[in-house]
């Protein structure tokens, strides 16, 4: 196993340290206001953000503070910093919905029909079993048919959701999750993750529910297809709460093509699963406060 450490940044006009679970270090920089930070700016997450500030998602997303252009010239989003409340907090980040890629890079992967060696020998060294007959023959994996089978080696396919990171209060972090999939080994993280916190649990549910309840209502959600966005869960010893993260790949649905966020997803009809991805959470998180 590799040793994973998330990136710990103390910068100087903050006073707790910052904690970056997923993505390119270099995307993230200190806000030049307190209790803000800087994501490098990618014009379709932007216009997510500026629509979510006028959606009754707004509560459950970080709050958008406008365009910053930094010493080095480059556009930066800058956005709530939603660690800044509490102490020493406990973080995860969980990637919602059943795929993790556009219908457009599907399509784009499938005019390629180039037989991957990479692709083939990651997949052997997770899955021996994976390749069928002819791929070991060959020695090689198209490429949209490793990014489906990508997608099943984690919960992502069947709850629709995984764990991309988590950083406890202890200080132990991991972001070997790649292959946590089945309900119960989920169940085992997320204990893991609320020991000691026993109001976490209840509250993360509570949340949970009340974003449900706003999606529904939300003109936001009805009409995008969100991919590779996550719920940033975060508490400490006194308070507990999530919000939804990362809209760089969050684009409109097509017109003339609509979707429930909770049927199957086939090719081509832009489904993303994340109704099925949330269901499952909160169905998780109940059986936790139970036992
Ligand atoms: P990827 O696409 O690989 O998931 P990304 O570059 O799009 O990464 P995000 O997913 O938006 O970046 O964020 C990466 C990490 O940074 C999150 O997992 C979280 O730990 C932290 N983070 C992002 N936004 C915030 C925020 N507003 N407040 C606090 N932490 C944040
Ligand atoms: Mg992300
Ligand atoms: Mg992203």
């Amino acid at each position: 196993i590799v040793q994973w450490t998330p990136f710990f940044q103390t910068y100087k006009k903050q006073r707790y340290p910052w904690i970056q679970l997923a993505g390119h270090q270099g995307n993230f920089k200190a806000g030049p206001d307190q209790g803000t930070i800087l994501k490098k700016l990618c014009p379709q997450e932007e216009r997510c953000f500026q629509l979510l500030m006028k959606d009754v998602l707004r509560p459950f997303v970080p709050e958008y503070k406008g365009q910053v252009t930094c010493e080095d010239g480059e556009l930066y989003l800058q956005l709530q910093d939603l660690l800044s409340d509490f102490d020493s907090p406990c973080v995860m980040d969980c990637k919602i919905g059943v795929r993790t890629y556009l219908e457009e890079e599907l399509a784009k992967a499938k005019e390629k029909t180039k037989l991957r060696k990479d692709m083939y020998e990651k997949m052997i060294q997770i899955d021996p079993k994976a390749p069928t007959e002819e791929e070991h023959r060959s020695k090689g994996v198209t490429k949209p048919r490793y990014m489906i089978w990508r997608e099943t080696i984690s919960s992502t396919a069947t709850l629709g959701f995984r764990i991309d990171g988590v950083k406890k209060a202890d200080g132990t972090s991991s972001k070997d999750f790649k292959t946590t999939k089945t309900r119960e080994q989920i169940v085992e993280s997320f204990k893991d993750f609320t020991s000691n916190f026993p109001n976490a649990a209840p509250k993360y549910l509570e949340r949970l529910k009340s974003i449900r309840d706003t999606l529904k209502e939300s003109p936001f959600f009805r009409s995008h297809e969100l991919i590779g966005s996550s719920l940033l869960f975060v508490h400490d010893k006194r308070r507990a709460s999530l919000w939804m993260i990362d809209f760089a790949k969050t684009v409109p649905v097509p017109d003339n093509v609509s979707i429930d966020h909770n049927s199957v997803w086939e090719v081509g009809n832009h489904e993303d699963g994340y109704l099925i991805g949330l269901n499952n959470l909160i169905s998780i998180f109940e059986s936790l406060i139970k036992d």
